[in-house]
């Protein structure tokens, strides 16, 4: 059993050394999501999904529905991921972007 101590200071330069290469390349991928992101088509009122979801561009539109609850939209529901965008990501329809001021039957309060 070896009684010298451990060289912390080496081992800490030698992680930092083989983490960073892999540190950047993370970071650039961030970016190009959240510029993927921008460029999704918007969700098509004619989606069958938006259809069977009755997603509208404008929740105002959706007072009639059952399931609508008043200031319910888009930019309010836990699945919204377009930040302060005006059109953004929605985790129920992945690739697509939905307005902000939208609102479908999915709608979940955020937490
Ligand atoms: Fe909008 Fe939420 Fe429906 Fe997505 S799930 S379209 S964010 S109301």
């Amino acid at each position: 059993m070896s009684t010298s101590k451990p060289d912390t200071g080496r081992r800490r330069l030698l992680a930092g050394a083989l983490t960073a290469p892999l540190v950047a390349p993370l970071a650039g991928l961030i970016g190009l999501r959240e510029a993927a992101a921008d460029e999704m088509p918007k969700l098509s009122l004619d989606d069958p999904q938006a259809k069977g979801l009755s997603y509208v561009h404008d929740a105002s539109e959706a007072a009639d529905n059952a399931a609508y609850k008043e200031g319910s939209h888009c930019a309010n529901c836990q699945h919204w991921q377009g930040g302060d965008a005006e059109w953004g990501g929605c985790a129920i329809f992945p690739g697509k972007r939905v307005h902000r001021n939208g609102w479908c039957t999915a709608w979940t309060k955020q937490a």
